[in-house]
């Protein structure tokens, strides 16, 4: 048997409707009577994931889990790890941390009743932080064993500046670990550029997406590429958002579909459990 020595990358999906925007999207209240639309970006999801032979870690928002159970078992019916994306769709820092716990359990709920096992979390808007960092004991609490919600740069809801380029073990106080993927962005001219997911994933040309994978590869370290379904949702309705949001949100996204294709072609991807068991971890973060 011929073993394939390329570095292994995580793809993730944060699996949430086209109107789960944080800040500018419309009220929880709302929510239930909006049509749900996340059948047909996760098809095209599915379908190259099927073509390359590749599994994924698909971290499901507790609301869609138990508004779509059929979507989770969709999920797990194709092969895909499940993790939970919280519940609500709500930051961190609003959350606290015993909200924090209600929202994660819920989700935990919902999921479970879908039929999904989880053992990794992804916080919205990579808002685990500093001023967060007790999410890691209540995420231990609960079991969850691998976290893919630090974003390793500047950024809006999130971000730590960690010098580290890689999946690393956090260690609380007591010695349980739980085991981080976080996403590492390009580093440009002393700039921090996100690369790997979202509008960065969208607006940027191939050439400096490859450039992301190259550098990382070079250093023997694994990209972490997070999509969301309605990227590859061609029609999606449009929410009433500031110019600047629309932007972000609306543009690019007939290019999502070509670039995962791309990188799908190129890269060898797994889940983000097959990436922490393939990955040489680099110093821990002690939380004592
Ligand atoms: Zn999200």
């Amino acid at each position: 048997m011929v073993t394939d020595r390329r570095p292994l990358h995580a793809l993730t999906v944060d699996v949430e409707e086209w109107f789960h925007i944080l800040d500018a999207g419309p009220r929880p209240e709302r929510w239930e009577h909006l049509p749900s639309r996340i059948d047909v970006g996760l098809a095209r999801i599915f379908g190259l994931c099927e073509r390359f032979g590749v599994h994924a870690t698909f971290f499901v928002l507790g609301w869609v889990a138990r508004r779509r159970p059929d979507v989770v078992a969709e999920i797990v019916r194709r092969g895909h790890e499940v993790g939970s994306h919280s519940f609500g769709h709500r930051v961190l820092r609003e959350l606290g941390p015993d909200g924090f716990a209600r929202d994660l359990d819920a989700s935990l709920d919902a999921i479970a009743r879908a039929g999904g096992n989880v053992r990794a979390y992804r916080a919205p808007g990579f808002s685990l932080t500093t001023q967060s960092s007790w999410a890691f004991g209540v995420l231990a609490d609960r079991g969850i064993e691998l976290d893919a919600s630090l974003f390793l740069g500047p950024r809006a809801h999130g971000g730590w500046s960690l010098d580290r380029s890689g999946p690393f073990a956090v260690v609380l106080g007591d010695g349980r670990t739980v085991i981080e993927i976080p996403t590492v962005p390009l580093r440009v001219l002393g700039q921090a550029l996100p690369f790997s997911g979202g509008g960065y994933l969208r607006l940027l040309p191939t050439a400096l997406i490859d450039h992301g994978f190259a550098c990382a590869e070079r250093a023997g370290q694994p990209v972490c590429v997070y999509v969301h379904p309605r990227e590859l949702d061609p029609d999606p309705p449009e929410l009433p958002l500031p110019i600047a949001r629309r932007f972000k949100y609306y543009v690019g996204l007939d290019t999502v579909a070509p670039k995962l294709e791309h990188l799908l072609a190129r890269h060898r991807f797994g889940t983000v459990s097959a990436v922490a068991a393939a990955a040489t971890l680099g110093a821990p973060l002690e939380l004592r």
